[in-house]
């Protein structure tokens, strides 16, 4: 049985490796040559909006899902009203709602799920207006095509608005308050075919500059996740979804509020491949071919490090002893997720330790609080 995955990043790399000890194929489509997947499955070059290569894999295979966001619903939908097709999921829906902020926010609202203040905003007129009501510090965002911080302003004055509009305002915009939390998490689910649902303990995550740096779980007092579970319920039954399903949150004096989600396998559940039963990356494969899903049963405590920009010596990483190391075969580059490292210890203590350790050597201006 053949999985065809839009995308071949790090994430459809991954669900191969998962996909394999079950008996699964893959075939992938990316434009690039590099695509990380390419080292371990088939990939068909092309764009992702061109509609001959998505006949192509939909005629291989029995399912489609992606590994990236900013893929072509146009596309999808055009593919999913052709006669010869293969499903796709997660759902195209729930994808249409993630690549837009705002179709997000009004999500959220929707199903009573408590997130930021913000504002729709593609004019210098409802700009200023969204500064009087919402308020300053805040954060002006594009609607669309955002990854790991990408076109995102912090401003605390109104000047500092202005000068966000003049590099970001030709496109459309939100405008949110910016929150001051104490920390960040995210939760992680799957729901299947047959609407079977399992979900992952919950994800602590630092960021810097926007993107992900470090993520420990289970994380949290169980309130917040009872908490996520029941914001992420109403999300997956809201789409009849397929698929494994992310939302991340603000956590401030003791309130989730949602910053966005995310309808595909997530960074922060990258731990979940040493440290759960079952991964996230098996347990969306299990979904979408309508299989049981696995036990996310935590085999002690994670954590997660990503390695950005350059990639540390791999002798000098697997000194550590118990540490798992992935590496995606990127070219490195400033700001890229080249790979990441997990560490799964019998306690939290321990497992800081070890982090902070590891964090010293490959990212030393990340804090384990
Ligand atoms: P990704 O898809 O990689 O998660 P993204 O580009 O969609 O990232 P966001 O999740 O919106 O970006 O923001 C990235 C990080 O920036 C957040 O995890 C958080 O640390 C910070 N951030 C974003 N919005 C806010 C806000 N309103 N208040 C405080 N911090 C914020
Ligand atoms: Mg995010």
């Amino acid at each position: 049985m053949t999985v065809g995955v839009i995308g071949g990043g790090q994430l459809g790399r991954m669900l191969a490796l998962a996909g394999y000890p079950l008996g699964l194929d893959f075939l992938f489509l990316d434009p690039s040559r590099e695509a990380p997947a390419g080292r371990v499955a088939p990939v068909v070059h092309g764009a992702f909006t061109d509609p001959q290569p998505l006949k192509w894999l939909s005629r291989e295979c029995e399912v489609l899902t992606f590994d990236w966001e900013n893929i072509s619903v146009e596309a999808l939908r055009k593919h999913a009203s052709g006669a010869r097709r293969a499903r796709i999921c997660p759902p195209v829906p729930a994808l249409a709602t993630a690549q837009d902020r705002v179709a997000e926010k009004r999500l959220f609202e929707r199903l009573g799920i408590p997130t930021t203040r913000w504002r729709a905003i593609s004019s210098r007129s409802q700009l200023e207006r969204a500064v009087r009501e919402v308020g300053l510090p805040a954060v002006i965002k594009t609607r669309r095509m955002g990854y790991d911080g990408k076109g995102q302003m912090r401003i605390s004055t109104a000047e500092e608005a202005q000068q966000a509009w003049q590099s970001l305002g030709s496109v459309p915009l939100l405008y949110e308050e910016w929150i001051p939390f104490d920390c960040e998490v995210s939760i992680i689910g799957a729901r299947s075919t047959h609407g079977q649902t399992v979900f992952y303990p919950l994800n602590g995550n630092v960021h810097a500059d926007g993107i992900l740096r470090l993520t420990r779980a289970p994380f949290g007092p169980g309130r917040w996740h009872r908490t996520a579970v029941e914001y992420l319920t109403r999300c997956l039954e809201h789409f009849r979804y397929v698929g494994v399903l992310t939302i991340e949150f603000f956590v401030r004096q003791g309130r989730l509020i949602a910053n966005e989600m995310a309808p595909r396998v997530h960074n922060s559940g990258h731990w979940t491949i040493e440290g759960c039963a079952t991964s996230q990356f098996e347990n969306h494969l299990r979904a979408i071919l309508g299989l049981p899903l696995g036990s996310t049963r935590p085999n002690g405590h994670s954590a997660m490090i990503n390695l950005i920009g350059e990639m540390p010596a791999r002798e000098q990483l697997l000194e550590f002893e118990g540490l798992h190391l992935h590496d995606y075969s990127k070219e490195p580059r400033p700001g890229r997720k080249l790979g990441h490292c997990t560490l799964v210890e019998d306690s939290a203590s321990r497992r800081d330790r070890l982090a902070r350790r590891v964090l010293a050597q490959v990212a030393p201006a990340v804090r384990v609080s």
